[in-house]
């Protein structure tokens, strides 16, 4: 049987889409590039903005002509927003060609639900909430078809969050954090590694948390954890998503300064630079700890490269508040950030505090906030004019076919010229000396192939 996926929402979700899409394909499932071809069509939801929500819902919407067309069709629906209170039995009542709705803690059971539907008929829901080690990973049998042939992989430390903060809905569709054990994870990305895997990617809502859950006997905190990732051969960067400032300990920075295989990238979401609306978003820092722990960091690891969200319109957030934390960014001089307009979450204690804020003052708010960012991180990018830096190359530049697009240790995406007398492969590393700047991305000319130099070095 052929099958589709449309994911929408963060990376999270994407990798999930990844994994689960190999553990069909290593039951014998094909993916296709089209609902119209597929026998299943999978909508993997994502319930952190209103805004990806309302897309998922116009889009289970928008195939229902698929399921009148051929009714032996296969309509799933999955990923967090099932979780919410109440939505199964919506989707089930509004929308009764899904066949299965199921939420983030069954996805490993797809196969088995699928070939139920198909042998009986019978539609089934499964949201609850299990902790049973069945989340989705990398495994022998589904390696190969998740990697199609890729040097880069996520690999998942742990699951949902204990934090609260009271804009967030995940804590309540996700569940409690739950860090799965370090020999786990290592085996997965030892696995990955075989498969060619040069670069991973480790992910939880908050990384820095990682293992306090953990029994005595499998004790590992996060920093103890990347610093055995970096020993696992054939993987050449680490990198991590998302960390929190609060848990964010100096004992990490020194590790990450230590192990050069971690990349220079601190993503230190910062949400708002006043410390009024952090205490009423929950976040458990002041301003003050946010900016010592960042000149920490910029003094052990020179070459950091640091990036931050920010929400804007939060409820009851002020003028004065605002122009606080525009203050404060110009204070912190992040090389880019992740700017969002506040979203009202059901369920979540910032939805029933007064003063929401109305579209048209986020939207404004939105601009000034991405306009003072914006002039920061050019001219971050015009720092790094003349000096060479290792490019990962990703492939052929999307814009133009004759350049090739990598990325630095600081995540930052340089685009330049392909040479003519030597064939490069996503994953290589490269020296690049920077040549352009602009306040996405970068140009630059190759200098020499990374990987060559230090041969002749060693
Ligand atoms: S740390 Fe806060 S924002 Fe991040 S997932 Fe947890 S509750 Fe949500």
């Amino acid at each position: 049987m052929q099958f589709y996926i449309q994911t929408f929402g963060c990376q999270m979700n994407e990798n999930d889409s990844r994994l689960l899409a190999s553990l069909l394909q290593s039951n014998g499932y094909t993916e296709v590039d089209a609902p119209e071809k597929a026998g299943v069509i999978i909508i993997n939801t994502c319930c952190v903005r209103e805004n990806a929500e309302n897309k998922a819902l116009g889009y289970l919407g928008s195939i229902k002509k698929l399921y009148e067309e051929d009714r032996s069709r296969i309509i799933v629906i999955c990923g967090c927003m099932m979780q919410q209170k109440g939505m199964a039995e919506t989707i089930k009542s509004k929308y009764r060609y899904v066949k299965i709705i199921m939420g983030t803690f069954s996805a490993s059971r797809l196969p088995e639900y699928i070939a139920e539907v198909s042998a009986t008929g019978r539609s089934i829901i499964d949201v609850e909430e299990h902790y049973d080690g069945t989340e989705l990973k990398h495994t022998c049998a589904t390696v190969e078809e998740a990697l199609d042939g890729d040097y880069k992989a996520q690999v998942n430390i742990s699951y949902g969050c204990n934090n609260f903060c009271s804009y967030c809905i995940v804590p309540y569709v996700r569940g409690r954090e739950r860090s799965r054990s370090a020999a786990d994870i290592l085996e997965e990305i030892q696995l990955l590694a075989e498969y060619g895997v040069k670069e991973v990617q480790l992910l939880g809502q908050n990384v820095n948390s990682y293992g306090k859950d953990l029994p005595e006997e499998q004790a590992c905190d996060f920093a103890a954890l990347l610093a055995q990732v970096c020993q696992v051969p054939g993987i050449q960067r680490v990198r991590y998503m998302t960390s929190h400032p609060r848990d964010f300990s100096r004992h990490l920075v020194d590790v990450i300064q230590e192990n050069p295989k971690v990349c220079r990238h601190f993503h230190l979401p910062l949400q708002a630079g006043c410390d009024e609306l952090l205490q009423r978003m929950n976040r458990g820092y002041t301003t003050a700890y946010y900016g010592e722990l960042l000149s920490y960091i910029r003094s052990r690891v020179p070459d950091a490269v640091v990036t931050t969200d920010l929400i804007v319109g939060f409820p009851g957030e002020t003028e004065e508040q605002f122009r606080q934390t525009l203050d404060f960014i110009r204070e912190c001089r992040f090389d880019a950030a992740y700017t969002f307009i506040y979203s009202q979450r059901s369920g979540t204690p910032a939805a029933k505090m007064p003063e929401q804020i109305p579209e048209d003052v986020k939207k404004d708010r939105l601009q000034r906030l991405m306009d003072v960012q914006n002039e920061i991180s050019l001219e971050h990018n015009r720092q790094m004019l003349g000096k060479i830096y290792e490019v990962m190359v990703e492939g052929l530049s999307k814009n133009n076919k004759s350049m090739l697009s990598g990325r630095t240790e600081g995540n930052k995406i340089v685009v330049f010229p392909a040479p003519e007398d030597e064939e490069l492969h996503p994953g290589d590393c490269l020296k690049v000396r920077i040549t352009g700047a602009h306040t996405w991305n970068l140009e630059g000319e190759l200098v020499s192939s990374f990987e060559s130099v230090c041969e002749t070095e060693c």
